[in-house]
Order: C-alpha cells, then sequence, then structure tokens
C-alpha cells in the first residue's frame, strides 16, 4: 500500500477532529512522505523474480508464483542399541517450476557426521562416521547407477535426470547410517534409551525462483529450507520403545496397550494435564504391544519436515485445548520427558498456554497443528509439531525457550521460510515470543532478559544488516544479527503501530504466506499492505543497515519551574524512548515515544516536565531496550 492509502485513513478521521488536532496530523504526516517514498535495496534475483511475475511488490505471490513438491513415503528401522538406522524413501515429486531440471539436488543430513565432510561445529572423532549409505536410487523404477551422482558433503548430485515443467517423476531410495551417540547436534542419542532422530532421509532441495536449486550445505550451526509435502512414515523399533513424532499416529491400537490408547485420547479431549505414562508404568512395563518390533505409523498433510523421538524411558504428561472456537478443534499438548528432569514437569503448562496465546492473542489465528510435543533432549531445536529442548534447571529459561520454540511453527514452518539464507525470518518472530508471551504465560517468572549481545557488538567491525544472508553470519555479532536484533525491531514496530494494527499486518502476512516460501521483500511488503502503512524507512534502517541502538540524555535545562529533557540518537537504530522521572516523594512519572518519533530523520525529542515535586532523577530505557552506551542513559540533580 502506498502514500494515499495512510492518508485515506487520516481523511476518514479528519471531520471529527478539532483545528489543533488537524494541524498536528499535517505535521505528522507531512515529514513522513518523504521518509515513505523510500525504497529498499533489492538484489539481482529478487528483481528479476518481481520482472517474471512470480513476486510482485505489494506483498502477495506474484501471478506466475510457484514451488515444487515433494510427497514422501518413508519406512525406516531403528535399533537404539546399535545406533543403525535403515530405510527406504519413496518420493513423489511434482516440477512447479518452468525449468526442466537437468540436475537434481538431494540433501542427506546425517553427512554432518561423515569424517571427510566440511563443518562449523564440533563432532568428536568416535562420531566420525561414513556418512549415509545410498544402497539404491530408482528414478520412475529405472535403476540409477551410483556413478550418475556425486555427493560433496550434505548435497548429493543427480545427474541426467531431465525433469520437464510439470512433470511428476518417482524417486526411491534405499538408505543407511549410524546415529550419533554423543556429538549432539540437534539429532542423535540422548540417553541410552532416548533418541531424538531428525534430518535422517534423503530429501529433494528446495529449487526456487529465486536461487534455483537450494545449495547451501548444512554445516551444523545452519538450519533448514525445505518444500511441503505429506508424509507417510514407518517406524519400526523394539517392542519395548515408544515413537512420538510430526503428524498423527495412525495405529495407536496396534502399537499401545489399550489402557495407554485410552489415556492419550482421553488427553485430546480434556484441558486438565493427565499422565499418559509415569515412572511407575515405566517400572511395570506393558506399555506398548509386547512384540519384538512395533511399527509405528504416522501421517502428515503440507508440512516441511518429519521427525521423531524414540525412547523406552521418558514420562508423557499431555493435555489439550480448543484452538478455534468456531470448529471445537483441539490441539494436544505433550511433554515427554526423563523422569529424573523434575524441571520438565512445568513444560506441558506453559507450553499450553503458549498454544493458547498463540490461537486467541497474537497472532490470534487457530494453531494449525493437531499435536504439539516437547521432547527432552540435548538441545533447543524446531521441527514441525515437535520440539527438541533441554531440561533447562532455570524456570525463566523454561518458559521462553517453550514460548520460543513452538512460535516456530508459524515460522518456518506454517510459513515456509528460507532459513539456510534468512534465519532472520523466523528466529526475529520467535525471540520477540519470549518477551511478548513470558509475562502472558509465567507472570510469577522473574523477567531478566538478556540483551548484552545487542548491547556489547552492535556497531562493532563484526555486526553487519539483518539482511545479511545467514551463511555469511560468523563471530561475536551472529545470534544478535540473525536473532535479537530482529526480535527486537519487531517489538518496537508493535508498539509504535498498537497492538491491533501490528496483529493485522501480522495476520495478513501470515494469511497471505501460508504454505508458501516468501523472500524478506515479500515479508516486508507483506507487513506493509497488512498494516496500511509503507514502513519502509523502518526495514531499511532496522534490516538493511548496520542498526546501533543507542539512545542519550544529551541536556537537561531549567525554565520557570520545568525541566527540559533533551533525547538525542546518536545510534542509527530507531528504538522507542521510555523516559522515567523519578520525584523527591519517591513518585515516578513514564514520558514514551514509539520508535516510529524517528521517521522524519530528526535525531532529537524534547520532553518537557514539571519541577514539583523536585526532579532527583531521569533515566532512559526499559527491560527490552537495548543501548550501546548505558552511561550517557541518566541524569541525577546535581548537588549544590
Ligand atoms: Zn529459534
Amino acid at each position: 500500500m502506498d502514500i494515499s492509502a495512510v492518508k485515506t485513513i487520516f481523511a476518514n478521521s479528519f471531520r471529527f477532529m478539532s483545528r489543533f488536532a488537524f494541524v498536528c496530523i499535517l505535521l505528522f504526516v507531512a515529514p513522513f512522505q518523504s521518509a515513505m517514498a523510500q525504497q529498499l535495496p533489492t538484489d539481482r534475483h529478487t528483481g528479476k523474480a518481481v520482472a517474471n511475475g512470480t513476486r510482485s511488490v505489494n506483498g502477495a505471490p506474484g501471478n506466475a508464483y510457484w514451488q515444487n513438491k515433494g510427497d514422501y513415503d518413508i519406512d525406516v528401522n531403528v535399533n537404539p542399541v546399535s545406533c543403525q538406522l535403515s530405510g527406504t524413501v519413496r518420493i513423489d515429486y511434482v516440477n512447479n517450476s518452468p525449468d526442466t531440471l537437468k540436475t537434481m539436488l538431494f540433501k542427506l543430513y546425517p553427512n554432518l557426521y561423515k569424517g571427510s565432510s566440511m563443518r562449523n561445529t564440533q563432532i568428536a572423532t568416535a562420531d566420525l562416521s561414513n556418512g549415509v549409505q545410498v544402497n539404491s536410487l530408482t528414478l520412475d523404477d529405472r535403476a540409477i547407477d551410483s556413478t550418475q551422482w556425486r555427493i560433496n558433503g550434505t548435497n548429493m548430485y543427480l545427474r541426467g535426470s531431465s525433469v520437464l515443467p510439470r512433470q511428476r517423476v518417482r524417486i526411491q531410495i534405499s538408505f543407511a547410517y549410524s546415529l550419533n551417540k554423543g556429538s549432539f547436534n540437534r539429532t542423535g542419542r540422548i540417553t541410552d534409551g532416548a533418541y531424538f532422530i531428525a534430518y535422517f532421509f534423503p530429501r529433494i532441495a528446495v529449487y526456487d525462483d529465486i536461487d534455483g536449486w537450494n545449495e547451501y550445505p548444512y554445516l551444523g550451526k545452519e538450519e533448514f529450507y525445505n518444500d511441503y509435502g505429506n508424509f507417510r512414515v514407518r517406524i519400526t523399533v523394539p517392542g519395548t520403545y515408544q515413537v512420538w513424532a510430526t503428524g498423527d499416529l495412525k495405529n495407536t491400537a496396534e502399537v499401545y496397550e489399550p489402557a495407554f490408547a485410552e489415556k492419550i485420547s482421553q488427553a485430546e479431549r480434556q484441558d486438565d494435564v493427565i499422565d499418559v505414562i509415569t515412572a511407575e508404568d515405566l517400572k511395570r512395563g506393558r506399555i506398548t504391544k509386547s512384540q519384538p518390533t512395533n511399527s509405528w505409523q504416522f501421517e502428515a498433510i503440507n508440512v516441511t519436515d518429519f521427525a521423531f523421538a524414540v525412547s523406552n524411558n521418558y514420562v508423557w504428561k499431555a493435555a489439550s485445548l480448543v484452538v478455534d472456537p468456531q470448529t471445537q478443534r483441539r490441539t494436544r499438548v505433550d511433554a515427554v520427558y526423563n523422569p529424573d528432569h523434575k524441571t520438565y514437569e512445568s513444560v506441558v503448562g506453559y507450553a499450553s498456554k503458549t498454544v493458547a496465546q498463540m490461537s486467541n492473542h497474537f497472532p490470534g489465528l487457530p494453531f494449525p497443528y493437531a499435536h504439539m510435543t516437547l521432547v527432552d533432549g540435548l538441545d533447543a531445536m524446531e521441527y514441525p509439531m515437535m520440539v527438541n529442548m533441554l531440561p533447562f534447571a532455570d524456570e525463566k529459561d523454561i518458559v521462553e525457550f517453550t514460548a520460543h520454540e513452538i512460535f516456530h511453527m508459524l515460522f518456518p514452518f506454517y510459513v515456509g521460510t528460507n532459513e539456510t539464507k534468512y534465519s532472520f525470518m523466523d528466529e526475529g518472530w520467535a525471540t520477540m515470543m519470549e518477551f511478548l508471551f513470558h509475562p502472558l504465560i509465567a507472570p510469577t517468572v522473574n523477567i531478566d532478559y538478556d540483551l548484552s549481545s545487542v548491547n556489547e557488538y552492535a556497531g562493532l567491525a563484526e555486526d553487519v544488516p539483518i539482511m545479511t544472508p545467514t551463511a555469511q553470519l560468523y563471530g561475536k555479532a551472529r545470534y544478535a544479527d540473525k536473532d535479537l536484533k530482529p526480535a527486537l525491531a519487531l517489538f518496537y514496530l508493535r508498539e509504535w503501530l498498537g497492538e491491533k494494527r501490528f496483529t493485522q499486518a501480522v495476520q495478513h502476512y501470515i494469511r497471505t504466506w501460508a504454505g508458501k516460501h516468501p523472500t524478506p521483500y515479500d515479508f516486508f511488503a507483506s507487513m506493509n499492505a497488512g498494516a496500511g502503512m509503507n514502513l519502509n524507512w523502518y526495514w531499511k534502517r532496522w534490516y538493511f543497515e548496520k542498526a546501533i541502538p543507542d539512545l542519550a540524555i544529551s541536556s537537561v535545562s531549567r525554565k520557570e519551574a520545568m525541566y527540559q529533557v533533551t533525547v538525542t540518537s546518536p545510534g542509527t537504530a530507531p528504538v522507542p524512548i521510555h523516559l522515567t522521572a523519578f520525584y523527591q516523594d519517591g513518585t515516578k512519572q513514564v514520558l514514551k515515544r514509539s520508535a516510529g518519533i524517528w521517521a522524519d530523520g530528526r535525531k532529537k525529542v524534547v520532553f518537557t516536565l514539571k519541577d514539583t515535586p523536585r526532579v532527583d532523577k531521569i533515566s532512559l530505557g526499559s527491560a527490552y531496550d537495548a543501548d550501546i552506551q548505558p552511561k550517557n542513559n541518566s541524569w541525577i540533580r546535581p548537588t549544590k
């Protein structure tokens, strides 16, 4: 939406306003026009996509938008004792692109652990392996000779494929690898009897209109980018083990004893937390059908990935809640954990409240999945419907990570952003939710948010614009530039736009891009359209420049029993002003300006304060205000 839309919004309100208000509005709009005319810097591939009509400048997919699709039928065997995983994946792939795919790119993520692979994370020598063994590969039932594929780290290139536009092909790969026993990088053995298994099957990389094949290798630190598809997965494990996974368990009665199948069903009908599996149940056994092995069948429709957990010694707490009042659809929330980890007992409660907040408050759209399962693990990592989360000792960490990981279900899963290239597109949201949800889901748990990564590193040589592709982020400012800075930018934007308009913008973005692959440019334009405001000046200064948050109280002067306080912005990031005056009688007054105050390029804002009762101290900042120079943030009445 352009400047005329904003004028219309104001025009509709004019007749209710006094002349004074009218003048104020003109003062507000005039400087805004110049700021709003800003164009965002763009890159060549994005420009080409707009010219080709696959993307648009209004934030919606272009008329010629396309994305490819792969449906996965997976059959795997997991031996928890030997840590061997083997199986077959059948992929039904549709090339919706206008291009003939002469080479196909596959991802073999377990090759992170292959001895010869490049990595940016440490792997213990004992966990170095031969990587994924590709035992056979067929294309449309035709056996492909191994000389036709080339494996380079986690990428496998298949030459001579020639998949035409609109063509559907069937690929079948039989594969095997050894699960890592230590060096837990999001997947592998947690302890004896507990495993979190992700990135385990060969899959086709994303081929999109911006970059063609997604060739970013997985080196350990990066995250992922996957096409949508339907997953039908059969997981065979020894009879005493249970499996939790993305999607719906389709054969509950075949794998669980009836008493436990009934408890799961009960959890899906009631709000109160229920102990589906207790420590006593684990001692007694006979939870699953006593057969040498059980095959667990799962189905997940239109998701980007599939992960699962396997254990014979975890307890399980569950509850469910209505996420869509119109249809009465419920989501089951699970905490599956080592019974010795007592801090995990509160997880299901926070998880349930997070899902409720997401459905009813922000963004206020029904939670899209049938279950949300948090599994005690050695990381803090999200998968569709699944989270692998450490048993944090600190309650504050449990609250924040629970909110963070669950919010990831929207980004990058429900809205399929490219984490390999722009991880800020999901990490910014998930981190912002820690700020937003913490007081709502755990009002009694202390909030003491650590902003040090921005306060200490913003403006250093290593600090780069948020728009820097994630693979190019190294060193000190990496976390700030992909997680915390984008979270603050969104949090301050919410304060500026107000909850209603901000939520309306985010809902518009989610509805426009659900099940698709938006770029940052689609995100910016879509938020502009949803908010009914051109926010480009704000996106430019936070995302395309080296955003440095820094405010200062640069002068305080007294005139006729009034104080004039000048707040300047030596930094470059548009941040909100929260100015607190502390009076002699113990009272205080907070004066605020949102980040929007900087839209016209000004560098200072003047506040006026009464000096009765006497002002003893003035300070800048709040719990979520980043500032690289705290020492110029306060003024203390000089003693005579
Ligand atoms: Zn995250």
